[in-house]
């Protein structure tokens, strides 16, 4: 039985940020213990109706998981226990808000085992976090990641945040500097992008914000590679850096092993409202409002609410797509060849002849990589791979 990886979404927030488009929503406390019977009846339907399958990776997303009470994580975790067969070593994350942790919750994740955490810290200057909407200050974050440490966690990555209108890169180096001080295991960095149908967007079209300026953004991605390589952290993946000593597939030890899955193509299971799943040949994402995904669930309907069929020729393509994402060991060809039967370089000759005389992607006997100056390039370079 092929092992399936796990994201369970949790779509709550004590307050939606104005620049966030995911599926999430604030003010609904009263749906809570409704919304965690659907999602531990889901969890143990497709646990059971796939029997029980091997999980090497759990991550609890949203949203912010660390809103729920400790009965309601608990059921979660004694469904995804019945339902599926977790790894002795399974890496298991959860989301967690600075402002919305204290000791107890932190000592409850890491009693039902979870061992890898993920801050949305964003930024260690205070008119950022209030620009972003955030509900946490920078003392809130170095208090979260004390505790953190304080109750066990050995694994823990920082969101951090640029782009950001108003940002300068002291600004930013600031931000980073705090961070590395801080000394997380992982960092991963966005870039704002001004989602349609959010506050910002709104914001911006109205001239109250002004856009955020892409050039100053690629100055920033490069002060930020720069800072973080000094720091010791390695740039496995275009937005994610990690410590820890290389492994035999020449990735940092505390690469995020869930995200690479998705990196890889490989296949993962979504519960939750609007969560994506993919299990070849078919991907599918549940129906995003919560209360249609309750509905369907406790009618025993499908929740699904786009399904399509993956060709072999999207599967290589995405495959390509994803796998160059990670910078430093690029789409291994030895297992595109095991997968699809036919090496990369061949699948894409003219596309890799023409990436390569503009010096985006580089290739060896065992490897397809970006080029160092790529990196700021990469969706120009994925682009060459979609199917007409
Ligand atoms: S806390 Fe995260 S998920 Fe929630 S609204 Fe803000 S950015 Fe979105």
């Amino acid at each position: 039985m092929t092992d399936l990886s796990l994201y369970i979404h949790i779509p709550f927030c004590q307050r939606k940020c104005p620049y966030c488009d995911f599926n999430t929503y604030a003010g609904c406390e009263a749906d809570y213990s409704r919304f965690i019977r659907a999602l531990n009846q889901d969890i143990l339907y497709e646990g059971h109706t796939r029997h029980h399958p091997r999980v090497p990776t759990l991550f609890l997303g949203g949203g912010t998981p660390t809103i729920l009470k400790r009965e309601q994580l608990d059921i979660i975790f004694e469904a995804v226990d019945h339902g599926f067969a977790l790894l002795p070593h399974a890496e298991i994350s959860s989301e967690a808000n600075p402002g919305a942790v204290d000791q107890s919750r932190f000592e409850t994740l890491r009693r039902l085992g979870v061992n890898r955490l993920s801050m949305g810290v964003q930024s260690f200057d205070e008119d950022e976090l209030q620009f972003l909407g955030r509900i946490h200050s920078t003392g809130d974050a170095i208090r979260a990641m004390t505790l953190a440490r304080k109750v066990g966690f050995e694994n823990i990555n920082l969101d951090l945040m640029f782009g950001m209108p108003q940002q300068t890169p002291a600004i930013f180096q600031h931000t980073l500097l705090r961070a590395i001080d801080l000394a997380p295991e992982h960092l991963s960095l966005y870039n704002l992008v001004v989602e349609s149908g959010t506050p910002l967007a709104t914001w911006v079209a109205k001239g109250q914000v002004s856009e955020p300026d892409p050039d100053l953004a690629a100055d920033l991605y490069e002060l930020a590679c720069e800072l973080l390589q000094q720091a010791g952290y390695h740039h496995y993946e275009i937005s994610n850096w990690a410590r820890g000593p290389l492994q035999y597939d020449g990735l940092p030890h505390y690469a995020c092993h869930h995200n690479l899955v998705y990196w890889r193509n490989q296949s993962y299971l979504g519960l939750g409202p609007g969560a994506h799943s993919s299990v070849e040949p078919h991907r599918w994402s549940a129906v995003r409002p919560v209360g249609a995904y309750i509905k369907s669930v406790e009618e025993g309907v499908s929740a699904r609410g786009y399904e399509e069929r993956i060709s072999k020729e999207l599967a290589m393509a995405e495959t390509m797509m994803l796998g160059l994402r990670l910078v430093e060991v690029g789409v291994d060809r030895q297992m595109f060849q095991k997968r699809f039967g036919l090496d990369a370089v061949d699948a894409y000759a003219d596309e890799l002849s023409s990436l390569q005389d503009r010096e985006l992607v580089s290739i060896d006997a065992k490897r397809l990589r970006l080029t160092p100056r790529a990196k700021l390039l990469g969706n120009e370079v994925f682009a060459a791979f979609l199917p007409e």
